[in-house]
């Protein structure tokens, strides 16, 4: 609730959104924190960030509501500035027109969700990095398309913008969103035809300033969906940005633009057939070795740089069958250490594990017949090892 003592700075962005250079007489300052009698500054309320810009010469980081008054955060040495100067204050107007395109498109969105589907926005955030919209409900996928083709399609109708201060009868008797039980009077924001909302923001004059409107996703939200949006100057970087990327990627694998999905799925699936491929190889490879491996020896241990864990468990049951001793397979190389698998089935292999751990460190463990493990050592270490047990 706003303090009856609190400073009512005139808010200028109520009454012109385009009003972009003013000026304004200081009420308080506290450190960088100034309060004005008048300002352009749209404060951080409602979802959407504060603007920036410049006032008595400097930057203007932050403004925020707090208690009811509207505080000006600036970058500037504590004591330039004391109560009853008269100072110029100047919007970052990019920005800030960017944020009266994304908000009002905003409205027009939410204005024409409520309508197909009685659907609320529960939650707007406007941001220099996104523009996200929450719905009470889900939105189906499939209408997503028809619902961005009818916002753009009355951004192109170039509606003028309507903004009025409801009280009294006449708030009780009107529709509009975001109608909430508060006293006083609302400031309505009205689309004629598409939408009205109850709404602090600055808005665009008329619909086609925003000049386009783009859904860049949807995802599930707390019973409904988070829908993000962009509007205006950033619909179309994104827009370019994406087409860069379909661009680029199309003259990369050279084809055209609609044969990149396609292209990518087939070479996902022949990547799928050499991989298995390789592991075949492999795996014929382990088997080789396994076979050159003299019938009387103790143990079996063979080293390969690439195998997976199954074919390694799969040789080490076979050699272990075969030999008394200890059967393994080290994956890896002496530089980057190696995974093993180790089996007998005669011997606790556990007993090994523990041996390696002590001296090479690493980890490894399992059953007495057959353990996993990874060490760094050289395989002439390893080797040392084994032929001591
Ligand atoms: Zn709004």
């Amino acid at each position: 609730m706003q303090d009856a003592s609190a400073v009512k700075t005139k808010k200028l962005y109520y009454e012109n959104a385009y009003e972009n250079r003013f000026t304004a007489n200081v009420v308080s300052v506290s450190g960088n924190d100034v309060v004005l009698d008048a300002t352009a500054f749209f404060p951080e309320e409602g979802g959407q960030e504060a603007d920036t810009g410049v006032l008595a010469g400097y930057p203007v980081t932050d403004v925020q509501i707090r208690d009811g008054e509207i505080h000006h955060f600036l970058d500037m040495p504590e004591g330039h500035l004391s109560a009853g100067d008269a100072v110029s204050g100047e919007l970052d107007w990019e920005r800030r027109f960017s944020n009266m395109q994304q908000h009002s498109g905003e409205h027009l969105f939410s204005g024409i969700v409520h309508r197909r589907y009685g659907f609320d926005n529960v939650g707007f955030h406007l941001s220099g990095r996104e523009v996200t919209l929450d719905f009470s409900g889900s939105i189906p996928p499939k209408d997503l398309p028809e619902i961005e083709a009818e916002v753009n399609r009355a951004i192109t109708a170039d509606i003028e913008t309507r903004i009025r201060f409801l009280d009294g009868e006449e708030k009780e008797s009107t529709e509009y969103r975001s109608k909430l039980d508060l006293s006083g009077e609302v400031r309505l924001v009205e689309f004629p035809g598409i939408d009205a909302c109850a709404c602090c923001a600055p808005h665009v004059r008329r619909t086609g300033e925003i000049g386009l409107l783009k859904v860049v996703s949807m995802i599930n939200w707390k019973g409904g969906v988070r829908v993000s949006i962009l509007c205006g100057g950033r619909a179309l970087a994104f827009l370019r940005e994406e087409h860069d990327i379909v661009t680029r990627s199309a003259n990369y694998l050279t084809t055209s633009a609609s044969e990149i999905f396609p292209q990518i799925q087939r070479m996902k699936e022949e990547i799928a057939a050499l991989k298995s491929e390789k592991a075949a190889l492999l795996k014929k490879l382990l088997m080789m070795q396994a076979e050159a491996v003299p019938a009387d020896a103790e143990n079996a241990v063979l080293f390969t740089e690439e195998a997976d864990a199954k074919t390694a468990r799969e040789i080490v049951n076979e050699l272990a069958a075969r030999h008394a001793g200890c059967a393994a397979v080290f994956i890896g190389n002496d530089g980057s250490g190696y995974s093993y698998v180790i089996g007998s089935r005669n011997k606790d292999v556990r007993e090994v594990c523990a041996i390696f751990r002590e001296n090479f460190g690493g980890k490894g463990g399992g059953k007495p017949e057959m353990a996993q493990g990874s060490v760094s050592a050289s395989k002439d270490a390893i080797l040392a090892v084994l032929d001591a047990e």
